[in-house]
């Protein structure tokens, strides 16, 4: 939809006025997006800055701390989400994914764990409208031994439950597919299909990671076998509905049902498998793909400067010129941003004699 003119006509004088379009966000604009989740430690505006010194567009963040549950008042203080608005602003990142807590269990039998994770997600709703998030990923939960369809059901009635009094704008709740560890559902997309069917009222959508597919089974690493994954897909639950993409090599084999993430070309997916996968006609952001759909790096960061090499892999698979792709900062990684203030709370805390110095605490960058 554009706001091509009409031509004029005398019939139209005395209607009333139409309601304006909004023009679409400048990340729709059918340029490729590639981002990458980024830390929040310190302060939460600083996460945007990295996305942008590592040279990506796009980002992902945890909203809060995602493997404790949140003690006291969870909300963002305005002031500090209008920071992080405007510095998104001035940035041009977008869209802005927020991966939810893992502590979240929508499909728990648990009567107390399903209570605290239907709080907890409509905290992360909350918090995702309050700094701007285009999209808000979820897993589906894991039923603990209830039969499938129970637990299905049980999702998407906290998914309801946790979204009423929510002013949602523009934020959508994207089901991410998984590797199926364990009674992890969402490994089929039929199991994704079922819980958006039963989430219809809510504005739903898909974010599919490269990782967990291969890994629940779908051989996406040959030609034919990512034709029939995006055939599957589309069939299933609708590619105009995969907002997002998780783009992780695996460090486990086809169909482990083991979730590991790997850095870009050097797991089992490899990187000619994932230039397929990027310049996928309906998977990219062209004519027939989706516009502004983004391309959000999870891998690990086990040398410093990992994650700053895959952001330009993935640049070098779409072909992005040098020109176009946004320029990251010389020698920056997040890596040794961390370490750097890992070794001073460590030593900090040695001079205390409060923790032994076996105990550094490891860079968090491993994602599910
Ligand atoms: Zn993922
Ligand atoms: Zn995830």
């Amino acid at each position: 939809m554009n706001g091509a003119e009409l031509p004029y006509d005398v019939s139209d004088e005395y209607r009333p006025e139409p309601e304006p379009v909004p023009a679409p966000p400048a990340w729709q604009d059918g340029s490729f997006r590639i981002g990458i989740h980024t830390s929040i430690a310190g302060d939460i505006a600083g996460s945007l800055d990295i996305a942008a010194k590592l040279g990506a567009n796009a980002l992902q963040i945890f909203s809060a701390s995602p493997r404790m549950w949140p003690r006291g008042g969870t909300r963002i203080a305005d002031a500090d989400a209008a920071r992080f608005r405007e510095r998104r602003a001035a940035l041009g990142l977008g869209p802005l994914v927020i991966h939810d807590n893992y502590l979240i269990n929508l499909a728990s039998p648990d009567r107390v764990m399903r209570t605290r994770s239907i709080q907890a997600f409509h905290d992360e709703l909350v918090r995702a409208v309050s700094l701007g998030a285009d999209f808000l990923v979820a897993h589906p939960g894991a039923g603990m031994g209830a039969e499938k369809s129970q637990a299905i059901a049980d999702i998407a009635d906290g998914m309801r439950q946790a979204a009423r009094g929510v002013k949602f704008g523009s934020l959508r709740i994207l089901v991410e597919n998984t590797s199926g560890m364990g009674s992890a559902l969402g490994s089929r997309f039929e199991e994704i299909a079922a819980i958006l069917e039963q989430t219809a009222e809510l504005p739903m959508g898909v974010c599919l990671d490269t990782a967990h597919t291969f890994e629940a089974g779908f051989d996406i690493t040959t030609e034919k076998g990512l034709e029939q994954t995006v055939e599957g897909v589309d069939r299933l639950v609708g590619l105009h509905r995969v907002y997002v993409l998780h783009v992780n090599d695996s460090k486990t084999p086809l169909g482990s049902r083991v979730d590991r993430h790997e850095n870009i070309g050097h797991g089992h997916i490899g990187r000619k498998a994932f230039g397929r996968i990027l310049n996928h006609p309906q998977l990219g952001p062209g004519p027939q793909g989706l516009a502004g759909r983004a391309f959000i790096l999870e891998t690990p960061i086990d040398k410093p400067g990992d994650d700053r090499r895959n952001v330009r892999a993935l640049g070098d698979l779409v072909g992005v010129s040098v020109k176009q792709a946004p320029k990251a900062e010389d020698g920056f990684s997040m890596a040794r941003a961390e370490k750097k203030s890992s070794t001073q709370r460590t030593q900090r805390a040695q001079r205390k004699k409060e923790i032994p110095r076996k105990t550094k605490p490891k860079a968090r960058t491993k994602r599910k």
